[in-house]
């Protein structure tokens, strides 16, 4: 039986997971469960799956968390250091789904703890790459890629030699403002920003996905997890989001996933690996999908995937300082009180005018992190509605 810890139960990857393991209760044991603030959400699911811990992130859900799990002998505890401890208590098998680099401080002390851990919390390895590779190589943690494109891309690139692969393309579905113009996206709102062709997932990455910061994320992310050089990687725009990402060879050969726009694929691969399982996703039907179309992203109308790669090329603290704005960007965003326009142009500003050395130590990054989004508040007030 594998011992599992989800960090971000409650959420939209965290659900997913969950859904998977309730169809083979005989393969998992699930040993602790965290969320931030969804207290209902976590007794709910901890009623059902009955952790040895269930932990809330938010110190004010405690006492409703311990009412509602009160006669189940789940363990119940809250705050912070309490999530980072839940993640360090020795499981199996680690879902990182946190979502921001809230996620970062306890997908370290998964690593450390050496087992495997699928990795979802993509703003984590965004801003401390180096640093969660090196703690996986030091303690022997299998680092395994949740996000489609990179779970893809490590399936694509299984047997391979690094020295083989010449290119690494990610796709994008282009999201809801694919083809809007200018002036259109300009009065975007959140509710349309959310409302993703293809896939459902959580609110933020959703407004990423819009803005094609996604995009730009996950070609940094790809960096850390894949042996290849920043100009060997690229995105595409493919709005039947049918391939998930290409791996092109020394000698031509291109290798693809394809799958269904199902987030349980995925996190399937990693549940199983190294071996597969059944899942109850949809399969891919190509005749009744009759085309698959790719386009070049356009940098006009999506600015935040250009400047997520020279964040990319920059490198040092900028992936820290991008992911830590675009998260105050979005989250004024969706309180309505910046445009859809204005998160990009935000984000860039941030980084123009933040530039300390590059982070060395977890407490760096979460310096840098600190100071970009003090920065992000500030000059939030100029794009105000
Ligand atoms: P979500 O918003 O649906 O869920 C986020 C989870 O994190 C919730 O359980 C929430 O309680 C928890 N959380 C939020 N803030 C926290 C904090 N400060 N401390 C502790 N816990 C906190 O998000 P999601 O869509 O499931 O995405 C999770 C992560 O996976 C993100 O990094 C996202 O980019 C990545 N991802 C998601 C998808 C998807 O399909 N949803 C696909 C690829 C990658
Ligand atoms: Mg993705």
């Amino acid at each position: 039986m594998r011992r599992i810890a989800i960090l971000g139960a409650t959420g939209s990857v965290g659900r997913s997971t969950l859904d998977l393991i309730a169809r083979d209760r005989e393969a998992y044991q699930v040993v602790a469960l965290t969320a931030n603030s969804d207290t209902d959400g976590l007794a709910e699911l901890a009623r059902e799956f009955r952790p040895e811990r269930a932990v809330i992130g938010d110190p004010a859900g405690y006492e409703k968390l311990k009412d509602l799990l009160a006669g189940t002998n789940v363990g119940v505890s809250a705050g912070r250091e309490a999530v980072i401890e839940a993640a360090g208590a020795g499981a199996d098998w680690t879902m990182a789904a946190i979502v921001g680099c809230a996620g970062l401080a306890p997908v370290m002390r998964a690593l450390e703890g050496g087992g495997v851990v699928a990795l979802a919390n993509k703003e984590s390895l965004v801003s401390a790459g180096d640093l969660m590779t090196d703690a996986a190589r030091e303690s022997g943690a299998t680092l395994l890629p949740v996000d489609s494109e990179h779970n893809a891309v490590f399936q694509c690139l299984h047997g391979a030699r690094p020295e083989d692969v010449s290119r690494i393309i990610l796709t994008a579905s282009g999201g809801p403002f694919r083809t809007w113009s200018l002036d259109a996206m300009r009065a975007a709102t959140p509710e349309q920003a959310v409302a993703h062709p293809n896939w459902s997932m959580g609110a933020k990455i959703s407004v990423d996905s819009a803005t094609l910061m996604n995009k730009g994320l996950e070609l940094i992310e790809a960096y850390h997890l894949f042996p290849v050089e920043a100009d060997q990687l690229g995105a595409i725009v493919h709005p039947q989001s049918a391939v998930h990402a290409l791996v092109e060879y020394r000698d031509g050969s291109v290798l693809a996933q394809l799958g269904p726009a199902d987030m349980r694929v995925p996190i399937a691969h990693t549940l199983a690996w190294p071996v597969r399982m059944a899942t109850p996703c949809e399969r891919l039907d190509l005749v009744a999908l009759g085309r698959l179309d790719f386009e070049a992203p356009d940098p006009e109308r999506f600015p935040a995937l250009p400047l997520a790669q020279e964040a990319l090329c920059k490198g040092g603290a900028a992936p820290a300082i991008l992911s830590a704005a675009n998260e105050i960007a979005v989250a004024s965003f969706l309180a309505r009180e910046i445009g859809f326009l204005d998160i990009a142009a935000l984000v860039g500003e941030v980084l123009a005018s933040y530039d300390p050395p590059a982070p060395a130590t977890i407490g760096d990054v979460l310096a840098v992190d600190a100071e970009a989004r003090r920065v992000a508040a500030l000059v939030t007030g100029k794009y105000r509605l």
